[in-house]
């Protein structure tokens, strides 16, 4: 049976690796709309690859570029953040919600408002919206199914138990490309190192989030909003060689815990295929030529966003929101090489103590948080 897809940003890493699986059973899917930022070319030949229906770009003064580069094709084009929201909402069975950032949410809340069946890597978006999000996944049926891997691994784990019976979930993090550097390394570290991930290949925002640790702290806000067992519940081990992707142990003692190569293609197809199974093209995973799998506590004094995000969860309100605008803001000033690498934790927490909004009750106050948070974080690069 043909199910039908969108993919919001589908010219990103997760984007593509979600097309490279489709492209294997070509058969099975329609295409419906594929969006990017600003990448009319990628998106174009995207489009007329999978003989998508729509191509939309989040760049709204490119339009007419995607036109004439579409033309012909039979392919739909349109532009800006009006037509990214109307792609998203459109009813399909499957939505990759794959933008990076808060940019992410408007779409992402579309896609779920239609009640369908939405994947969610966009991490940022869940933890900005927090309750938002999830009060509008009960109220329009949809089902959120979890992209990222630590969450896709908990959610795998959990198949056949009961929420209640969960007494503790352990996120696995890698430690980063920096898991073993002195607080005077990280001081001069590079873009170019932080965005060389050990395990992973991803965009250039989560590898600097994972070098960071602030992906695990994001991801640690993400499992309270997916997984409700309470925050004393969560925990995050470091554990290298990114092979145990989470781990849920229950009332009774027993753990479960999902392994696969660290290759997102095993979580995407995951959520493909649910509640079945399909074939990837990986290797199985050989545990005799891994030999190893070590664990180890994360070290908050080297790396202090986990930390910082627990604090801004447990805070509640907007907190999550203004942490988040205000580590998207970090993260691009230090690609941009406007600020060093440990500055990016250190803005994160001015940020948070300067700006404390109430609870958002609706998108456009999730939105207002983001778009306020950002001028603060702006001011605290002068
Ligand atoms: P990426 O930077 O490779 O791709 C991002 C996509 O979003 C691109 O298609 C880009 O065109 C689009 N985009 C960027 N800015 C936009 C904007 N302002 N408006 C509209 N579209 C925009 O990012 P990625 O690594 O694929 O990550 C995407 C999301 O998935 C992130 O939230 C990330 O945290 C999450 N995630 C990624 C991985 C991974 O392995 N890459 C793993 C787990 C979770
Ligand atoms: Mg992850």
């Amino acid at each position: 049976m043909t199910r039908s897809i969108s993919i919001l940003g589908a010219t990103g890493s997760v984007g593509e690796q979600t097309l490279d699986l489709i492209r294997r059973e070509r058969d099975n899917w329609r295409v419906e709309a594929l969006t990017a930022n600003g990448s009319v070319v990628k998106l174009a030949e995207m489009a007329r690859e999978f003989d998508a229906k729509l191509a939309v770009l989040a760049d709204e003064a490119r339009l007419g570029e995607l036109q004439e580069t579409l033309a012909g094709s039979g392919v739909e084009a349109a532009a800006g953040a009006d037509a990214l929201c109307e792609a998203a909402a459109r009813p399909v069975d499957l939505t990759i919600a794959a933008i990076v950032g808060c940019a992410g949410l408007g779409p992402t809340m579309a896609a779920i408002e239609q009640g369908g069946t939405v994947a969610l890597a966009n991490k940022e978006a869940l933890v900005s919206a927090g309750d938002v999000m999830t009060a509008a996944v009960a109220q329009h049926g949809a089902t959120l199914l979890p992209v990222d891997s630590e969450h896709n691994a908990i959610f795998q784990c959990l198949q056949g138990n009961r929420i209640e019976d969960v007494s503790c979930i352990t996120l696995t993090a890698s430690g980063g490309p920096f898991r073993t550097w002195t607080a005077d390394q990280l001081e001069a570290a590079t873009p170019q190192q932080a965005v060389a991930h050990p395990n992973w290949e991803m965009g250039a925002k989560i590898s600097v989030d994972s070098a960071t640790m602030m992906n695990k702290g994001l991801e640690y806000i993400e499992a309270h909003h997916l997984f409700p067992v309470g925050l004393g519940a969560l925990r995050i081990i470091v554990h290298p060689q990114s092979v145990v992707h989470s781990l849920v142990e229950f009332r009774d003692r027993s753990t479960l815990a999902q392994l696969g190569p660290s290759d997102m293609r095993v979580p995407i197809a995951s959520c493909l295929a649910w509640p079945h199974r399909m074939d990837t093209p990986m290797e199985s995973l050989d545990l005799a030529a891994i030999g190893e799998l070590t664990f180890c506590a994360p070290d908050e004094n080297r790396f202090p966003a986990t930390k910082l995000c627990r604090q801004a969860i447990e805070v509640g309100r907007a907190a999550p929101a203004v942490l988040n605008a205000a580590n998207e803001v970090a993260v691009s000033s230090f690609l941009s090489g406007q600020i060093g690498f440990t500055r990016i934790t250190a803005m994160v927490e001015e940020v948070l103590n300067r700006y404390d909004p109430p609870a958002p009750r609706a998108l456009d106050d999730v939105l207002a948080v983001d778009r306020e948070a950002r001028s603060v974080a702006m001011l605290e690069l002068n």
